[in-house]
């Protein structure tokens, strides 16, 4: 699988759709501070399946909807959309039946978010494991947020097992196994 595209309409400080191409290679986000390269990022985790507002930078989760500026009003719903190519059907079972994975998380002020592959409605934990399996969660250490590094060196051991469980890829059993033993 292959991240291609990452849409972001509403989200944080990205009020007017936007479209973020994701080319083969190395791709660069440059800007001023404050600009939205951290928000850019927090985009893609959110989709993702991340559901702690405070890894998020917010007081709520709904402090992710654009929340207004001088001269724009607030928004009441925010989502991103995020295109997986497929092509060697690598995906998980579950979302295997084609060549582009659409995957899109949707929040409404006051009613919590949800989310769809494909256009089908699907649980957060659905999402979660097909990023889990692939070693790209919302909290897998391909993600390094500002200030990540120092807490990983002051993480107590069980956070940090964690972290090398997801670099593993093995995080997706465990929570198969908990979900299994919980039925
Ligand atoms: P730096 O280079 O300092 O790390 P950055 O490019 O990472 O900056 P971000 O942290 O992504 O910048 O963006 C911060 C901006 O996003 C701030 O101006 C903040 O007001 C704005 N912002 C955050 N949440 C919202 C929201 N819900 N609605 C509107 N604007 C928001
Ligand atoms: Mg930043």
């Amino acid at each position: 699988m292959k991240f291609s595209k990452l849409r972001v309409v509403g989200f944080k400080s990205f009020v007017e759709p936007m479209e973020f191409i994701i080319g083969d290679g190395l791709t660069g986000v440059v800007g001023p501070n404050g600009c939205g390269k951290s928000n850019l990022v927090e985009a893609l985790r959110w989709v993702m399946g991340e559901n702690s507002y405070k890894n998020m930078r917010a007081s709520g989760m709904d402090d992710v909807i654009f929340s207004g500026s001088l001269n724009r009003p607030a928004r009441n719903t925010a989502e991103v959309i995020l295109y997986l190519e497929n092509p060697d059907r690598t995906a998980p079972q579950a979302f295997n039946d084609a060549d582009m994975l659409e995957v899109s998380r949707r929040i409404e002020r006051e009613s919590g978010s949800n989310y769809k592959v494909n256009g089908k409605d699907v649980r957060a934990r659905d999402v979660q494991l097909l990023f889990a399996d692939a070693s790209t969660g919302a909290r897998s250490p391909a993600m390094v947020r500002q200030g990540q590094i120092g807490e990983l060196i002051s993480a107590k051991p069980t956070a940090r097992r964690q972290i090398l469980e997801e670099a593993a890829g093995i995080s997706g059993l465990h929570s198969r196994r908990k979900e299994a033993e919980m039925r």
